[in-house]
């Protein structure tokens, strides 16, 4: 089925909010294999309301709409929705009961504008809206749907997912859109799609999209499959996927670099304990994010200033002198030291430039340095990471994680 959803509310279209509701929307409608073709957003009036429906008729078999049900003015999709269909809107006795009822539970008195709410489109079935007061509707037009849904985000799931979904799935047979997703480190958006390439343009009824993040870079492959078929493409082409960059791939579960980090120092029996220069506690934010992280953190230490180098990590204040505090040997001594003052089995370190200023020719902004100690000794790499401060930060906290995964991997076997 070819849907298409139309948000309506004049402040999505203001810089200061957005449409989220049709990410949810789109997300659900995939996988009841509904493919999503179109949307529009569309201010709070009444004529422009009309015209998108109108033609949403003509391209499409199923319409959503988001928005605009309440009880105020500028809730105009009810009314648009009836005058496009050219049917009368009624007022449902049963409905203006109800939401008596919902508001005198609440110890509020309905005002009289509320009543809109309980006005039904002629022929619409009445989706029922257990998180707020503006019903949902179905609305079969020949062999279009519409479809109502309220605007605030957990209404319209609640109302999607118990009323509307259920009767979607009927009507989408055994169509489905199946997902195989990859999360991958260690090298870059190019690289990676040079090694992919030849092997997806070999399955063209998968589509497979590459994104890449400062965290990470995805890898999803989608395929429209009937009673399973399909899906072995899919299959397929995802173990091809496994053989060729295996090590780099850290998820196939949408799990965070920290979850997967966290998991392999807990069955390594290891313990961490980290220093942290220019992301001055966005690692440790990070590693704490995971419940049960207590297992295996010990702590952390701000080492923002030189002082602080070498007063709480020990550092030797000739090196700082000697190499600069973003250096292979600092970052090396970093690690060693808050190790050593934490008693962790793992320490790590980050120190770098994240700018804007402080950078040279010879260190320039971007630089960073990992530094990584073990009982048996210590290591270091560097990467001069691309953006602006923030990005630098958080590039080089996931840098950090992907490098320890990298060691704690070679260290398990
Ligand atoms: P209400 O009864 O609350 O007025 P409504 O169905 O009339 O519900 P709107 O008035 O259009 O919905 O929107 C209510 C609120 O819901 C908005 O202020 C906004 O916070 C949220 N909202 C509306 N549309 C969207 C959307 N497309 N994505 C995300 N949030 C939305
Ligand atoms: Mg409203």
């Amino acid at each position: 089925m070819k849907a298409e959803i139309i948000a309506v509310g004049s402040e999505l279209l203001t810089p200061d909010s957005s449409d989220t509701n049709s990410l949810y929307l789109t997300q659900k409608l995939n996988e009841a294999g509904c493919d999503v073709q179109l949307k529009t957003i569309v201010g709070d009036v009444r004529e422009d309301i009309e015209e998108i429906l109108r033609q949403a008729l003509r391209r499409s078999d199923l319409i959503l709409f988001s928005g605009g049900l309440g009880p105020t003015m500028d809730d105009l999709t009810r009314s648009a929705v009836a005058g496009a269909l050219d049917r009368p809107l009624i007022k449902d006795p049963g409905l203006l009961e109800e939401l008596r009822r919902k508001f005198a539970s609440r110890g509020f008195i309905m005002s009289p504008n509320n009543e809109r709410q309980a006005e039904v489109i002629l022929g619409a079935d009445i989706l029922e809206n257990r998180m707020g007061t503006a019903p949902g509707m179905w609305i079969e037009e020949k062999d279009r749907i519409v479809i109502l849904l309220p605007g605030p985000p957990r209404e319209l799931q609640s109302v999607f997912e118990n009323h509307a979904l259920p009767r979607i799935l009927k009507k989408s047979g055994e169509t489905r859109l199946e997902t195989r997703s990859f999360f991958i480190t260690g090298m870059t958006e190019s690289e990676l799609d040079a090694q992919l390439a030849p092997i997806y343009t070999a399955y063209p009824r998968v589509r497979t999209t590459i994104l890449a993040g400062t965290r990470h870079i995805s890898v999803r492959l989608y395929c429209w499959t009937q009673q399973g078929s399909g899906r072995r493409d899919l299959d397929e082409l995802a173990s091809r996927f496994q053989e060729k960059i295996g090590p780099a791939i850290f998820s196939t579960q949408d799990e965070p670099m920290e979850e997967v980090v966290g998991r392999m120092l807990r069955e390594s029996r290891n313990t961490l304990a980290i220093a942290e220069s220019c992301t001055a506690g966005m690692l440790g934010m990070h590693v704490t994010r995971v419940p049960g992280s207590s297992d295996y953190f010990m702590g952390g230490i701000e080492c923002y200033s030189d002082a602080a180098k070498i007063d709480l990590c020990g550092v030797p204040p000739g090196l700082i002198r000697q190499h600069g505090a973003v250096s292979a040997q600092v970052a090396e001594a970093l690690a060693a030291g808050v190790r050593e003052k934490l008693r962790a089995s793992i320490g790590l370190s980050i120190t770098g430039i994240a700018g804007p200023g402080g950078g040279s020719p010879e260190k320039p902004v971007g630089l960073v340095y990992i530094g990584l100690a073990d009982g048996s000794g210590t290591l270091n790499r560097h990467r001069i990471m691309p953006g602006d401060r923030e990005s630098v930060r958080e590039r080089s906290t996931y840098l950090a994680l992907s490098w320890l995964r990298r060691f704690l991997m070679k260290n398990m076997g």
